[in-house]
C-alpha cells in the first residue's frame, strides 16, 4: 500500500485550488461536500465556478496563486491541466508544507482523492493509487446501488444515541443492539414512520435490548481451510464476522485474519514470538477464560479441525466448563492437495478407502498398518511426514512395497507458494532433501500428478 488512507477534518480550514476548468470543477465538486473554506485561484474560471463563488460556496481570485496564499492551507490542488502551471503550484506548496495533488499526476501528488461513495456520515473512500481508475469506478457503482439512501439518516440518528447506548456494556451486547437497528429495526420505522418514528424506535429497541438477558460465552471450533481464502466456508466467514476473540493457529494466514472484526482479539497459539507452540493445556485455559468471560471465542485450525488438530482435548475442556461449543468443518490438506495434482482420493478398481496418517504423533515417528499400507493400490494422505520421510520409506519398502509406487508432496497446497514434487517410495527421502519444502507439506501416497500419471503409464502398455 503506498498510500494510507484517513479521513482529514477540514472544518474551517483552507484547501487552496489553482485552476478554473474541467479538471477544477471535478474537484470542486467533491470539496464542497466538506466544511472546508475552498479558494479558487483562475485568471478565467469556468461560469460554474463564478456562480459558486457568488453563492459564497468558495472564494475565487482571478489571478494566479502566489506563495503566500498557501501559509496554513490544509491541501492545494494542482488543477490547471497545464504541466508548467502544475508544477509551479506543486513546488508552491512543497515550499509551503502544505500537501499537493496534482490531477492526473501520480508521481507528482503527495496524496490522491479516492472515488466517494456519500451517505453522510458514512463515506466509502475507494482508491486504486492510480492503477485501474476504470475498476474505483464500477466498485463505486457497485456500492451506490448497494448501499441504501437511508445509510445516512439511520447513522446521524445512531450518532446522536451513541450516548444513550452506552447504557448496554460495552462489546458484544452492544453490538447486538445496534446490528439489530442497521439491519432491521432502523430501516423498517424509517419506512414506517420517517425520522421520528424512527428516533421512537430506537429508544424501544434499546429498552428491550437492556430487558433481555446477557448471551452466554460460546466456543465455535473452526476450519480456515488449506490457505486459499476463497476455500473458506461462509459458516466460517460469518464467525470470523462476529467474534470477539480469535484464537489461531500459525498455519492461518494473514489473508484470512484479516476477515475478523477489528475490534476482535486476535491471539496466535501457534507459537510464541519465535519460540515453541503454546502448550496444549494454555491453548485449553485461553478457550475457557475467554468463553467465561462471555465471549464469543473461535478457535479457527487450519485445514480441518477435527484431522490432526487436538479437537477432543480442547473441547472436553470446553464442555467441562459448561460452556456451548460447535464445530465447522473446513476443508482439509489433502483435499486440496488432490485438487492441486488433478486426482480424486479414491477411485473404483484402485482404493476403496483412503488412510489418513500422520507421519509424527506425541512418541515421535507414528507406526502403522505397515502391512495394509504396502499393498499396491493404497493411497494414503500423510500429515506431517516431511521429517518421517526415511522412516515410512524403510517401513514400507520392508512390508514390500513397490519402490516405484508414486508418492507426490504438496507444499502450501492452496497458497500462491504452492510447490508440488512429483517423486516415487524410492526416491522420497532424497527429492526431498533437494526440494527442501519449509512450508506445510502433506504426502499424498499411492498419487502421481495426473499428467506425469499419463506419461508414467505410457511404458508399461507397450510393455502388455
Ligand atoms: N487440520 C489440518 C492439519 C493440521 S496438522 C488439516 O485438516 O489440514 C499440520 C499438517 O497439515 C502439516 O504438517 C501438513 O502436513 C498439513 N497441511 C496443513 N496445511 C497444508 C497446506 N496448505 N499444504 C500442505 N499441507 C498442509
Amino acid at each position: 500500500m503506498r498510500h494510507f488512507p484517513i479521513f482529514l477534518a477540514l472544518q474551517g480550514r483552507r484547501v487552496v485550488l489553482s485552476g478554473g476548468g474541467g479538471a477544477a470543477l471535478a474537484k470542486l465538486r467533491l470539496l464542497m461536500k466538506t466544511e472546508a473554506r475552498i479558494e479558487v485561484f483562475a485568471a478565467d474560471p469556468a461560469p460554474e465556478i463564478e456562480a459558486w463563488a457568488a453563492a459564497r460556496r468558495l472564494t475565487l481570485h482571478r489571478r494566479a496563486l502566489q506563495a503566500a496564499d498557501l501559509q496554513g492551507a490544509a491541501l492545494a490542488y494542482a488543477a490547471d491541466e497545464d504541466a508548467r502551471g502544475d508544477a509551479r503550484t506543486a513546488a508552491l506548496a512543497r515550499t509551503a508544507g502544505v500537501l499537493v495533488n496534482v490531477v492526473d499526476d501520480l508521481d507528482a501528488s503527495q496524496f490522491l482523492t479516492p472515488a466517494i461513495v456519500d451517505r453522510d456520515p458514512v463515506t466509502v473512500a475507494i482508491g486504486t493509487e492510480g492503477a485501474a481508475p476504470v475498476l474505483a469506478r464500477a466498485i463505486k457503482a457497485d456500492l451506490e446501488a448497494r448501499l441504501s439512501p437511508r445509510l445516512g439518516a439511520l447513522a446521524r440518528l445512531a450518532q446522536g444515541f451513541r450516548g444513550r447506548a452506552a447504557a448496554l456494556p460495552q462489546g458484544r451486547r452492544r453490538r447486538a443492539f445496534w446490528s439489530a437497528w442497521f439491519d432491521r429495526a432502523g430501516p423498517q420505522a424509517l419506512d414506517a414512520g420517517g425520522p421520528a418514528a424512527a428516533e421512537t424506535a430506537l429508544e424501544a429497541l434499546l429498552a428491550a435490548h437492556l430487558d433481555a438477558a446477557p448471551q452466554p460465552g460460546h466456543v465455535i471450533f473452526a476450519g480456515a481451510g488449506p490457505g486459499d481464502p476463497d476455500l473458506l466456508t461462509l459458516k466460517a466467514r460469518k464467525a470470523l464476522d462476529r467474534a470477539d476473540v480469535v484464537l489461531h493457529d500459525r498455519l492461518v494466514p494473514p489473508a484470512i485474519l484479516d476477515l475478523a472484526r477489528r475490534e476482535a482479539t486476535l491471539i496466535d497459539v501457534g507459537k510464541q514470538g519465535f519460540g515453541p507452540a503454546l502448550p496444549q493445556a494454555e491453548i485449553n485455559a485461553l478457550l475457557v477464560r475467554h468463553g467465561q468471560a462471555g465471549a464469543q471465542v473461535l478457535r479457527l485450525k487450519g485445514g480441518d479441525p477435527a484431522v490432526f488438530a487436538r479437537l477432543d482435548e480442547e473441547i472436553d475442556a470446553v464442555a467441562e466448563a459448561g460452556l456451548g461449543w460447535e464445530i465447522v468443518p473446513g476443508i482439509t490438506a489433502a483435499s486440496a492437495a488432490a485438487a492441486s495434482i488433478g486426482q480424486a482420493l479414491t477411485r473404483r478398481g484402485r482404493n476403496a478407502g483412503l488412510r489418513v496418517l500422520t507421519g509424527h504423533d506425541m512418541a515421535g515417528f507414528a507406526e502403522q498398518d505397515w502391512h495394509a499400507l504396502a499393498t499396491p493400490g493404497t493411497v494414503a494422505a500423510i500429515y506431517m511426514g516431511k521429517r518421517a520421510a526415511r522412516f515410512l520409506q524403510g517401513r514400507l519398502m520392508m512390508h514390500g512395497a513397490s519402490e516405484a509406487t508414486p508418492v507426490t508432496v504438496v507444499e502450501n497446497a492452496s497458497r500462491p507458494d504452492e510447490r508440488v514434487l512429483a517423486s516415487s517410495l524410492g526416491r522420497l527421502s532424497r527429492d526431498l532433501e533437494d526440494a527442501r519444502p519449509e512450508g506445510p507439506a502433506i504426502l499424498l501416497y499411492g498419487l502421481a500428478p495426473r499428467a506425469a500419471a499419463a506419461v508414467l503409464s505410457l511404458p508399461r502398455q507397450e510393455v502388455s
